[in-house]
């Protein structure tokens, strides 16, 4: 397991919920442990929003003592599949985080949820209501208009028992009917105008098959479960704040001796993309990426097949902090989470994603293994045997035939130092017909092999290269922004798609690179990267090198 203190698994009770947890237990009113859960719904795929819920819930439980279910909220078998319940929890066991035996699903509860609807038909407190969905709608009221009350609103307890036993067998198609609590159809509160708790589905359920043809709906489900797990805060985002109010009157209402608390958060929004699931499940299906793991998509599957680590997502989550403003987040300070990570954890490397030839007319023989560090802060790390010889290839960018002042790197007639090698001078410079440079004519000069360097010259700059005889070549992925806008709306982000957002190049890594067994790299000058985990020779670049953020910024 990772350290806390560098995981960001942990931090001291700085933020709202972590006091009143603190609180809570000073005070006495958790005294078996704090228990928390996540409970996604199975209906894609985890996002960087939900990394936050993650690391808040599974994050307080294991710093207060406790333990956090990971509870599939699966009460919708028509958007529901077995692929996401699996994706959600490699996601969150990726993440670093650990529900032991704790994996739960609302359907394990259909029978005690339907028992305690039987308890509130019962009692009065809830109806079975026959009118099309279309017409609770209609007399639910407005926001300034109270609601208008169901006809069916007395049916006396006797037939309601009956209605919905019936519900429960199957004997009605889909929309007959449902089952609303009987709260106040006069509410200022429009989710307590007798809202609905249950609806018949004839669908086959993943994981209960055709057990049930009537679903509960997630408020009337979510309370009842957290009551049912035990949980003693029940962390949700800012938008059921609401139905809080829903949540307290079901649990009132029914015969449960435990009442967790629902304490509502923010939401975290990123810059330049969207979170949504469903918008996300929208960019898939209509193509703007290549399915739920794109490397360009915010989600946990895409992020680490682009090389984020899952210590710079924590590391994310605890600097955003948990407030209750929503807030959408620069890029730049989870960019910069990434490298803070990566600095020291990745080994360098060489990689030319722009090649521009080089053919050094002075240079003898076959050819010599030169040597670089795998780190230059980490000797433990070892080094790599870099290939070296008459032929390389070096970044085009960094050769200019008419050099701005002051230009640190390679131009006609300048020296520069190949990293870990020889200082070279371009010679001539070779151009096809529209004058595009395509070859350039060095020669180098034998006394300045790097570390044994007695030739006093001084060049312009240090750039890096590849041997061309014994490069890798390798596809190499760039990734900018997923949209252009900052803030890209719900209704238009299809046409706000960076059409940038993926440039690959066919480059080349050094071969060590290729050799090695590790996964991340940091390539000299050009980024951090990561091999692909589905394709050959194929680098995702993480990150760019250079930090735009700043704490204060
Ligand atoms: P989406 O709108 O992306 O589909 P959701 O809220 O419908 O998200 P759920 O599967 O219901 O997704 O979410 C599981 C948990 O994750 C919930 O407790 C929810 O509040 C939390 N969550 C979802 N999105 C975010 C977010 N952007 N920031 C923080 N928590 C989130
Ligand atoms: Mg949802």
């Amino acid at each position: 397991m990772v350290r806390a203190r560098e995981s960001g698994m942990t931090d001291a009770g700085t933020d709202f919920i972590r006091q009143r947890i603190e609180r809570d237990l000073a005070e006495g009113v958790v005294e078996n442990g704090v228990v928390t859960r996540f409970p996604p719904e199975p209906n894609g795929y985890l996002h960087i929003g939900h990394a936050k819920s993650i690391c808040l819930n599974f994050g307080v439980a294991r710093q207060y003592g406790g333990h956090t279910y990971l509870r599939f909220d699966d009460t919708n078998p028509l958007k529901e599949s077995e692929e996401y319940v699996e994706a959600i929890q490699r996601d969150v066991a990726w993440l670093g985080f650990d529900w032991e035996d704790r994996l739960t699903f609302a359907s394990d509860y259909f029978q005690p949820l339907y028992d305690s609807a039987v308890e509130l038909v019962h009692s009065g407190k809830a109806y079975v209501c026959s009118l099309s969905r279309e017409e609770i709608r209609a007399t639910r009221g407005t926001l300034t208009e109270p609601g208008t009350a169901s006809p069916y609103r007395d049916r006396p307890v006797s037939e309601n028992l009956d209605l919905l036993e019936r519900m429960r067998q199957g004997e009605f198609p889909d929309g007959a009917h449902v089952l609303r609590a009987k709260i106040d159809m006069a509410s200022p509160n429009i989710n307590m105008r007798d809202p609905v708790l249950y609806r018949i589905r004839h669908a086959e359920h993943q994981r209960t098959g055709d057990a049930w043809v009537i679903y509960p709906t997630y408020d009337y489900t979510h309370c009842i479960c957290d009551a049912l797990e035990g949980v003693t805060h029940s962390l949700c985002t800012l938008e059921f704040e609401d139905h809080r109010p829903l949540y307290d009157w079901v649990l009132d209402n029914i015969n449960m001796n435990i009442h967790p608390p629902q304490i509502e958060f923010a939401r975290l929004g990123l810059e330049y993309t969207v979170m949504s699931k469903r918008l996300l499940q929208r960019l898939v299906d209509q193509g703007g990426v290549d399915g739920w793991d794109d490397p360009r998509m915010p989600t946990l599957a895409g992020m680490r097949r682009r090389g984020v680590t899952p210590a710079s997502i924590r590391e994310f989550c605890r600097r955003v902090g948990v407030t209750k403003q929503d807030n959408r987040q620069k890029v730049e300070l989870l960019e910069f989470c990434i490298r803070q990570d990566l600095e020291s954890a990745a080994p360098r490397g060489m990689s030319v994603l722009r090649p521009l030839k080089v053919r050094i007319a002075n240079y003898e023989g076959p050819g010599e293994n030169l040597e670089g560090p795998w780190h230059p802060r980490r000797p433990e790390l070892g080094s790599r045997t870099l290939p070296f010889g008459r032929n390389l290839y070096i970044e085009r960018d960094d050769f200019s035939f008419a050099p701005p002042r002051k230009w640190k790197r390679f131009s006609p007639g300048a020296h520069v130092r190949l990293r870990y090698a020889y200082i070279l001078r371009c010679d001539d410079v070779v151009t096809d017909a529209h004058g595009e440079v395509v070859e350039l004519e060095c020669s180098y000069v034998p006394e300045s092999k790097s570390g044994s360097d007695t030739s006093g010259i001084k060049p312009a700059g240090v750039i890096h290269w590849v041997a061309a005889d014994n490069a890798v070549p390798a596809e190499i992925r760039l990734y900018g922004r997923l949209c252009r806008v900052p803030a890209p709306r719900a209704a238009t982000f299809m046409e706000d798609l960076n059409p940038d957002s993926l440039v690959t190049v066919q480059g080349y890594v050094e071969p060590a690179i290729a050799g090695s067994d590790e996964s991340r790299f940091q390539f000299e000058r050009t980024g951090y990267f990561c091999r692909d985990s589905a394709l050959p020779e194929t680098y995702n670049r993480i990150v760019t090198l250079r930090d735009s953020w700043r704490p204060e910024s």
